[in-house]
Formats: structure tokens, sequence, C-alpha cells
């Protein structure tokens, strides 16, 4: 296990330990959300990265860089270690020399959202609390469901009513206890969050959890291992709470403080034109407590947020690296979503088909130079969201059950 040095919060420096504080910073309020850090120079000397080679194919492989006990009790659904594909076709449409996708719609509920459940779950097991709540656009809400009805834990979700079909069907089939807020994301993650400290759940709520980052990480030290741990220039994640590249760089960070990569990879996040708070913040310069609640309005539902809860690290995730908040328009999303699949034959949600259509307009703008390698973090399955999916692509031939038929929607001559 690796031992919590401090909980610190990136926007006033203040230090906490894990028993201090359950959530975030409490001078700060929400904005101020808190960091897990170790003690690197102990963990240095007492791990080398060959040593991770065990048969775990799952992120446990990594539990010593984790905020558990070496004994602690973990789900059993095997999350994480997705394949890293090299995504050579892809790379030659978008101009550059090295693209590859690391696919976690792979994931047991189909995204990305599983690594933060399993590691909030397993804090919950070593707290003995038997019940997780979390509010959600979806998919991390179907990740808690689904890693909760592993070990049995009471969940209960809080999700807008306006979430994709699929992802709330998918929480019921889970036996999650499923609130559809009648409003908006942000709303039903203040009651969520209410609920929580009245009643004592466990609350999950993306950003808030300092667990959350934690297990997110554990995709940049896949990704640093699958490279054999020479990591790519450039690494593109979809944002909206910004919770995810505040963990990818996180994982980045550790592993470069143990001296196991050389450098830390720019990272670019994309958001969509009508939920791009982080992109603003970035041009201009703000700092994370001063940004205002702005409206949000994607087809991209994952990465749909007004205020970003993990806006103070998702700006330094991009500000340390020297990366970039990018925005791209719904018409772009939906024309990616057969594009990533056509070039790669990984079939994504919305909000990995905006990273698609940022990598584009990365490479058009020289944001991302022709010779630089980017790995393209692909964090939903395309069957989250079906109806985006049929909207994106033409309807199928429909035939009579004769070859004339046939032969004749392919477009081909009489037979
Ligand atoms: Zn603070």
């Amino acid at each position: 296990m690796a031992a919590i040095k401090e909980l610190h919060c990136p926007v006033c420096g203040r230090s906490y330990q894990p028993h201090e504080v359950q959530y975030t910073c409490p001078v700060c309020g929400s904005v101020g959300t808190l960091q897990v850090l170790f003690d690197y120079d102990s963990l240095r000397l007492q791990l080398d990265r060959d040593g991770l080679r065990t048969g775990e194919q799952s992120i446990w492989r990594y539990k010593a860089l984790l905020p558990l006990a070496a004994d602690a009790k973990v789900p059993p659904l095997r999350v994480g270690m997705t394949p890293l594909y090299d995504a050579t076709r892809m790379a030659e449409s978008l101009g550059l020399r090295q693209v590859w996708l690391k696919d976690d719609g792979q994931n047991p509920t189909g995204s990305f959202k599983d690594r933060a459940s399993a590691m909030v779950v397993s804090k919950a097991m070593e707290q003995g609390i038997q019940t997780v709540s979390t509010a959600s656009t979806g998919n991390a809400a179907a990740a808690l469901a689904g890693i909760g009805a592993s070990v049995g834990l009471n969940i209960i979700i809080f999700v807008p009513a306006t979430a994709p079909e699929a992802k709330i069907a998918q929480l019921l089939v889970y036996g999650a206890t499923v609130l559809l807020v009648e409003d908006t994301y942000d709303v039903a993650f203040e009651l969520c969050y209410q609920m929580c400290l009245s009643e004592g759940w466990y609350c999950r709520n993306t950003a808030m959890n300092p667990y959350t980052t934690e297990g997110k990480k554990t995709v940049s030290y896949e990704i640093a291992e699958q490279l054999n741990w020479q990591v790519p220039d450039v690494v593109m994640v979809g944002v909206g709470d910004g919770n995810i590249i505040a963990g990818i760089h996180k994982g980045f960070y550790d592993l470069h403080q143990l001296g196991w990569i050389e450098r830390i990879p720019r990272l670019i996040g994309v958001q969509a034109e009508g939920s791009s708070a982080l992109v603003h913040a970035w041009q201009h310069g703000l700092k994370p407590e001063d940004m205002i609640p702005m409206p949000a309005d994607t087809i991209a539902d994952s990465i749909s947020a007004g205020v970003p809860r993990d806006r103070a690290k998702a700006l330094k995730a991009v500000r340390e690296t020297n990366g970039a908040f990018i925005a791209v328009s719904d018409a772009e999303i939906l024309e990616a979503i057969p594009a990533v699949a056509r070039q790669s034959g990984v079939f994504v949600e919305p909000s990995c088909a905006a990273v698609y259509a940022g990598a584009r307009r990365a490479a058009q703008t020289q944001l991302v130079q022709r010779d630089e390698s980017v790995l393209l973090v692909m964090t939903g399955n395309g069957l989250k969201d079906i109806k985006r999916a049929q909207q994106s692509v033409s309807q199928g031939l429909r035939v009579q059950p004769t070859i004339q038929s046939i032969r004749q929607a392919l477009g081909m001559g009489q037979e």
C-alpha cells in the first residue's frame, strides 16, 4: 500500500490528514478538490517498476501505488488493463505520425468511470459503510451501480431525468435506487451531497470525493506500462468536470516522482462548444475560484457540466504540462462517431468522438505537430448512447427478400 502523506488543496495550498477531512477543502469549499499525495522518497526506495509485472490483469496490479491497505478488500470485477491500440489509419487520416487509442469502453460497465468507482467502493468497504451514493450524467452512476452490485452494497443514484435511456436502464438492471431528478446535473449533484451529509452515506460525487482521481490515475500507469515506459508526447481526453484529466495528470505525476518516466505528456482537454467553461478559463487565465457557472448544452452528455467540479485540478493539469483546452462543435462530434469506428474499429460515445474531433482540430492548427505521438483516451462505449450513434449515420438499405432487390439496392446490374 501507499501510505497517504497528505491531502493537498490545489487552491489554497493547505494540507490535511485523511482523518481530518472526508471531501473537499474546508476552507475553500467545493472548488478545493483535494489531491492525495504520497511520500515519494520512501516509495522510490520500496518499489521498482519491473516489480509490477504480476499476473493481476486489473487496476489492482498497482495496489502498491493506491491509497489502500495491502490486505484491503477490493471488488471482484475486472476493472482496467484495457486495450491500447496503435491506430495507424487514424494517424494517417489526422496527418499525425503516431496515434494510439486507449479503449476504456472495455471496462465492466462500459466506461472509464469504473476505475473511480472501484476505488471509492474499496474505500467504503474499508470504512464499513453500506450505502454509497452519487450524482452523475450517467457513466459514473452505472459504474457505481455495477461495482456496488458486485459486492452487495446499497447504491443510491441521483441522475438528471434527461440522461440517455440506455444509461438509466443500466442503473435499474444493476438494482440501484434511481432518483431521476427533474433538473440539471449540477442540481442533482448538490442534492446528492446534502443527502450524504445528513444520512451518513458515502458520497462518490466526482471531484468531491478525493479518491475518484486515485482510481482514474491508473489509466496513466497502464499507458506508461503498455508503451514500455516511453510515454506519448500528447495525451488528449474529453473534459466535463475535469476529474478524468486531473486523474490522468496525477498518474503521470506519480510515475515522474518515482523516476519511472522521464517526462509528463502534454495534456489536451477537449470540451464541447456548448459546455466549454474550462476552455474559457484557460484562454482568459482565470483562477479556478473566479470561474462562474456557464450554461451547458451539448449532445455529448458525459462532458456536459456548467460548473466543472474539478476545475482547480483540471486547470493545473493543463497549465503544468504546457497543454491546452480546446472546444469542438456538436456537428463535429456527431461526424466523428462513425469516423472513429471506421478508422479503428472502436465504437465510442459522443464524449470520445469529441476527442477525435479535437485531435483533428489540433493537427490542423498545429497545436499538435505532425511528428508528435498522440494518445486519445476513449472513455465510453458507443452502446451507451445509441440515439446519437443512429443520428450520426444514414439508415441501412431496406430490401425485399429477393436477390434482384438486393442487387438493385447495392447498385449492381441485373443478373
Ligand atoms: Zn483550500
